[in-house]
């Protein structure tokens, strides 16, 4: 049986920080990243913006060159879903049965997108876009396609939205909420992506429920709408959230649920078993102290940074101020903070300029700003987040007061 002193499952964003953050500080014992993609570990980003455009090639988006991993003895063990972990063994099992043992192992494994919950989310032609392999697949599939129906006004369904209407395609983005990005912004950046998506030609519905996909041929060819309405589709990607993949870690008896919990130095219930990224179920300072996942690339790379220093002996825990961007036409958007739990915002700028930011507060401190083209308030307001500044809104709302000033 193969055994390494750490084990890290998953090669996305996570796991290769895991094991680059280990080698940094210096651990020298021996080290894999077991992973159910053939890839080696690439950037999930781009997917949705220029790697679906065709402006970056794969080669390009890998988080390191092929040679990287070798040259620091990081074992690479591609195309094995770990589907068993007995904690008390300290081995995994992949799919084929295979073991693999560990010292330490690091559970990396994000998640896997979440599925219509109505008919028809087999046939062909509906897409998700989380893996290499899913935007390849569409990619393959985009020119004989004129009608697409994005199903998800989240980021990744609206940036993937903007790809393709740039690519001439028809595209209508339904949202079940009353409006896009409802889960992760205020109502003003919401309002201001609807209007940009609608002028480039997007077609956005909200409030719009599917009721289940049509096909011929077993290849989709309409979405039905809950009122009856059927819209032609000759593709459809579901962009509607992740679940986290832990029920291996969970059946071995680690606590959690919507991931695995995880306390500040990204320790699950498990002895030795560490949980980092998209799945990592953690109290965050920046979410009022609230339980929560994060799907961000600085959150899988803070976590992976905690685990490095503490399996080195370094005094670690996990306390990054969240950061977030989103690229939509030429928007870009940059986040810092969250936004959850907010009870006032500030709009600064004018959204008519297209530059201009959210700033969010709670009980008058400033806990996250949305920042559209406007890179300066993204830096600045960075440090009135990290401090929790309190900060007048009349101030907040003038583009004349410099936020670094507050
Ligand atoms: C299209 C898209 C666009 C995004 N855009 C942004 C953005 O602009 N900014 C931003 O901050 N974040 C963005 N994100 C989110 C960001 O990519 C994720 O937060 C990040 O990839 C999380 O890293 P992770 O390692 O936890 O999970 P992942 O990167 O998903 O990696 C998990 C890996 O584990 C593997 N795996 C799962 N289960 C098993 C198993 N049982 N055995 C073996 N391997 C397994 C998976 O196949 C996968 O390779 C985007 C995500 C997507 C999909």
């Amino acid at each position: 049986m193969e055994r390494f002193d750490v084990l890290i499952v998953g090669s996305g964003h996570a796991g290769a920080q895991g094991a680059i953050a280990l080698r940094q500080a210096g651990f020298a014992g021996t080290l894999a990243i077991v992973g159910e993609e053939a890839e080696l570990p690439y950037e999930r980003p781009p997917l949705s913006k220029d790697y679906l455009t065709g402006e970056k090639s794969f080669e390009r988006i890998l988080i390191r060159p092929a040679g990287f991993w070798e040259e620091r003895a990081i074992a690479m063990l591609p195309g094995r879903r770990i589907v068993a972990v007995d904690a008390a063994g300290k081995t995994v099992r992949d799919g084929e049965g295979r073991e693999i043992g560990y010292g330490s192992l690091i559970w990396a494994t994000g998640g896997s997108p979440r599925r219509l919950s109505c008919s028809g989310h087999d046939l062909a032609g509906v897409h998700a876009v989380r893996t290499r392999q899913d935007v390849d697949q569409l990619l393959a599939e985009l020119p004989a396609a004129g009608h697409v129906v994005v199903v998800g006004g989240g980021y990744i369904g609206l940036e993937a939205a903007a790809a393709l209407t740039e690519q001439g395609k028809h595209v209508v983005v339904l949202e079940a909420m009353d409006r896009v990005l409802a889960r992760v912004a205020g109502e003003a950046l919401s309002r201001f992506y609807e209007a940009e998506h609608r002028a480039h030609g997007v077609e956005v519905r909200t409030g719009a429920l599917v009721d289940c996909l049509d096909g011929r041929d077993g290849r989709v060819c309409g979405v039905r709408l809950a009122g009856g309405e059927t819209l032609p589709a000759d593709l459809v990607i579901v962009g509607i959230g992740i679940v986290p993949e832990v029920a291996p870690l969970l059946a071995a008896g680690a606590d959690g649920g919507n991931g695995v919990r995880v306390d500040a130095q990204c320790r699950t219930s498990l002895a030795d078993v560490f949980a980092i990224g998209d799945c990592a179920l953690h109290h965050n300072g920046y979410a009022d102290g609230a339980e929560i996942r994060l799907e961000s690339v600085q959150n899988a790379n803070d976590q992976a940074n905690v685990v490095a220093k503490v399996l080195t002996g370094q005094p670690a825990h996990y306390d990054a101020v969240p950061w977030f961007w989103s690229n939509q036409y030429d928007l870009k958007l940059q986040t810092v903070g969250l936004s959850i739990g907010h009870d006032a915002t500030v709009l600064r700028g004018d959204p008519a300029t297209r530059s201009f930011s959210v700033v969010y507060l709670r009980g008058g401190r400033v806990i996250a700003l949305d920042c559209v083209n406007a890179t300066r308030d993204y830096v600045q307001g960075r440090r009135l987040v990290a401090e929790g500044i309190v900060a007048e809104p009349a101030k907040l709302a003038d583009p004349a007061v410099v936020l670094k000033e507050l």
